[in-house]
């Protein structure tokens, strides 16, 4: 079974105006790194019937701002710990500042040669926007030529897994610069591209000033604009578009995200960081570096991590949330068979109305368009019924952008 391991790094240089993740400016870097070494050595037995974790990933906050030795600490503390030699992936978010210094080069090749050397061989980049009025506006801290020069030299450096993030759907952005920002990224021909729209996040610098009447949220068809133009761009760039927000090249899936689509184990280290035992019970540590790094100093790991064991309806809605997530879709016949009767009434709507599409496991894999099926014979015995021609079901293309209206009404309350 596939599982992964995340960890948090939650230091920011500068906060972005539209983000509410945990993070801190500037800390105790080191006593962040021994508290998590504590947790590694705690959390050894997480994975359970001989499961070995495939992939690492170093998210923030800004894992770039760390010294190498400390993530190539971190990282073989956990090789040694969960008995892995290698992984199938190892990730790293970087932020185009950190990784090139138009003034010492040399400087960040060494950095990105460190990050070879420890078995990175995946970076994902914080690019958002390459029109530098945005930037200055997010309250990035690179422009767009150094995202692209930072782009090249990671290029240099041999990295050959690259995924890079953008924005879109916020009030400054014109139709022109969206489009320049996708062909700009294509230009640079990324493995893997991201893409968000912007939204108000409460505890965003963002929140604080649409509360004060001083920013306005451009309207919806304006953001569905956009999204329809960069699956149109990106589709006809040769990428395929596996998840709601993300795009890659044949092959290059992001294996770590994807394990959290698939509801596979996961376990997450640091502070803020969410771990699942990939059956009944999600758990997360306390958003605090001072709690963290005090509890693990004085062996009081259970105060600043609460649990909770998920119910069947709690069970029933995450699958359904996070398959439909997928473009792939997922199986009605992974789902409790007496909770997708009572959401049938809706799933019938939808089939009808083409919100959602059924179709047989070989149409999903090729991506071919099934008709949509209405019966509830074609439900497979999922719900309890006669097994038929289909149970894959899933939201097509055109309809991803309101994806959060459609997978709700799907929800067991
Ligand atoms: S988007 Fe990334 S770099 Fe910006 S504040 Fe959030 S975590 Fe930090």
């Amino acid at each position: 079974m596939a599982s992964g391991i995340y960890v948090h790094v939650p230091f920011c240089a500068s906060f972005c105006i539209y983000c509410d993740f945990y993070s801190v400016k500037g800390g105790s870097f080191e006593g962040y790194r021994d508290a998590l070494l504590e947790e590694i050595v705690r959390q050894r037995g997480y994975f359970k019937n001989g499961v070995l974790p495939e992939t690492l990933y170093f998210g923030g906050g800004t894992p770039s701002l760390l010294d190498t030795s400390y993530i190539e600490q971190i990282a073989s503390a956990i090789k040694l710990q969960f008995g892995v030699s290698d992984f199938k992936e190892f990730t790293i978010e970087v932020n185009p500042d950190d990784v090139f210094h138009p003034d010492d080069i040399a400087r960040s090749r060494r950095k990105l040669d460190e990050y070879r050397r420890m078995g990175i061989n995946r970076i994902s980049m914080g690019v958002q926007s390459f029109q530098d009025e945005h930037l200055r506006w997010m309250n990035r801290r690179h422009t767009a030529v150094q995202a692209v020069e930072a782009f090249r030299l990671l290029r240099e450096c041999g990295f050959d897994n690259i995924s890079i993030d953008l924005i879109f759907g916020f009030a400054k952005l014109t139709r022109e610069q969206w489009a320049d920002n996708i062909s700009k990224a294509l230009e640079l021909s990324p493995e893997h591209i991201s893409c968000y729209q912007m939204m108000l996040e409460k505890g965003s610098a963002l929140y604080a000033l649409a509360k004060k009447g001083k920013y306005a949220e451009p309207a919806q068809e304006e953001c569905a604009w956009q999204y329809a133009y960069l699956q149109r761009k990106l589709t006809e760039a040769g990428y395929e578009q596996y998840e709601i927000s993300n795009f890659c090249k044949e092959g290059y899936q992001s294996r770590h995200n994807s394990n959290y689509w698939e509801r596979t184990p996961y376990l997450g280290l640091g502070p803020a960081a969410h771990s699942f035992d990939g059956e009944t019970v999600r758990k997360w540590n306390v958003a605090s570096v001072k709690s963290y790094i005090s509890a693990l100093r004085e062996g009081k790991y259970d105060v600043i991590c609460t649990s909770e064991r998920l119910t069947d309806a709690d069970i029933f809605n995450e699958q359904v949330m996070l398959g439909l997530r997928k473009t792939a879709g997922f199986s009605l016949n992974t789902l409790d068979s007496k909770m997708l009767a009572k959401v049938m009434p809706a799933l019938e709507s939808m089939l009808s109305s083409g919100e959602l599409i059924l179709e047989r496991r070989e149409e999903a894999k090729n991506h071919v368009c099934a008709e949509s099926r209405t019966r509830a014979e074609r439900y497979g015995h999922a719900a309890g019924l006669e097994v038929t021609d289909g149970d894959i079901i899933r939201i097509p293309p055109d309809k991803l952008f309101v994806s959060d209206g459609i997978i709700e009404r799907l929800f067991i309350t």
